[in-house]
């Protein structure tokens, strides 16, 4: 049985007929750019994360970076983030000539431990980057608070967390604002590159519309210089027919969660979601210290597995240059070590589940 990591063409095919339509419409109407069908995605989305400004760009990377210039952080300043991510949310740092200062994870979670901010924080400290780690939401109440003693900006990076909750509020509530990415791979995903940002600040949103589009107020008269990140109207059509569906999916998604979870909960260590969290699953990460034979094995069987992310940023070639090493940050580079992220799109059915877990015990179970 050959089993995908994910499967964008079983969803297309489920949705199809809405999906063609609305890249159709988008044909007929030649309006390509921004316009009035990227409004509507922009408005749909505001309502489901429950924020003021929604504003939709190139990819979850500008948006990130977007925000961050928005924000007047620039050379010299720090942001406190975490090694245990996708680069993008470090390159939105150093891309406006800021420093990343990186925070060990809780790991349980995988999201940044709370309980060490506070020493990261130093007088070049400008804004706190917490990353939702594979669908689940970080401590943001704490982190609000620290923010708020040491008068300190917070942008969330959202990026795997659509639809995510900590105790009832979604991302970009609780900060200055959310960024998301639509890459086709994400829980909502475009059919190309898309990103936006969720914020309540209505200087921020402003802020951002222009610099999303080369800085400009009016169509020939530019402010200040911005940069080309504007969503396109087939990328809003198409997610705007997703977006009705994204609940269904996140359901779905929980679903296999609970069926992975008794499965494999006696053999090796599944997610935890912590009391008052909704976990979106955008990965299903297992842990387990066989990592590297369970997943050669995996692939034997033409299973799709991931790792997310096998060498954390500090250790990266990139950021050789921070001069950082082996054993700055133990509980990032553990889990780097023990992490295994499995299937678990909304459309895999029950009976691949099964197999994949028989697959696992008989590794797990039999070295
Ligand atoms: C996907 C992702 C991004 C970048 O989004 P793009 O749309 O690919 O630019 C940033 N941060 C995290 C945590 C991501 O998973």
């Amino acid at each position: 049985m050959k089993i995908p990591f994910v499967d964008l063409n079983a969803q297309y095919q489920n949705i199809k007929p809405e999906i063609d339509a609305a890249i159709q419409s988008v044909l007929d109407n030649t309006s390509f750019i921004l316009g009035a069908t990227v409004n509507s995605f922009e408005q749909a989305f505001a309502k489901f994360c429950g924020t003021k400004h929604v504003i939709g760009v190139n990819s979850g990377t500008d948006a990130l970076t977007l925000v961050l210039n928005a924000m007047g952080i620039g050379a010299g300043d720090e942001v406190i983030t975490v090694p245990n991510t996708f680069i993008a949310t470090t390159e939105a740092i150093t891309r406006n000539g800021a420093i990343p200062v990186f925070v060990d994870i809780d790991s349980k979670t995988f999201n940044i431990d709370v309980t060490k901010i506070e020493t990261a924080i130093t007088p070049k400290t400008k804004a706190i980057l917490p990353v939702h780690l594979y669908g689940q939401m970080a401590d943001m109440k704490k982190i609000s608070e620290i923010a708020k003693k040491h008068n300190l900006r917070v942008l969330e990076d959202a990026c795997q967390a659509h639809g995510a909750k900590d105790n009832d509020v979604s991302p970009g509530v609780l900060s200055d604002a959310a960024c998301y990415s639509f890459y086709p791979g994400k829980n909502l995903g475009a059919y190309g590159d898309a990103g936006c940002v969720a914020t309540n600040s209505d200087e921020l949103a402003e802020e951002i519309r222009k610099l999303r589009n080369h800085g400009r107020d009016e169509k020939h008269i530019h402010a200040e210089e911005g940069f080309n990140s504007r969503m396109d109207a087939l990328q809003a059509a198409i997610l705007l027919e997703k977006l009705k569906h994204l609940n269904d999916w996140i359901e779905k998604r929980r679903e296999n969660v609970r069926f992975y979870n008794k499965l494999l909960d006696e053999t090796l260590a599944t997610p935890l979601e912590k009391d008052g969290k909704k976990h979106v699953y955008h990965l299903y990460v297992i842990r387990t210290r066989k990592r590297d034979l369970l997943q050669k094995l995996l692939k034997e069987s033409d299973i799709s597995c991931g790792i997310h992310y096998p060498l954390p940023l500090h250790l990266q070639p990139a950021y050789k240059y921070m001069n950082l090493k082996k054993g700055d940050f133990p509980e990032t580079e553990k889990a780097a070590d023990e992490i295994l992220s499995l299937p678990i799109y909304p459309e895999l059915e029950k009976e691949k589940i099964k197999y994949v877990c028989e697959k696992i015990k008989s590794v797990l179970n039999f070295e």
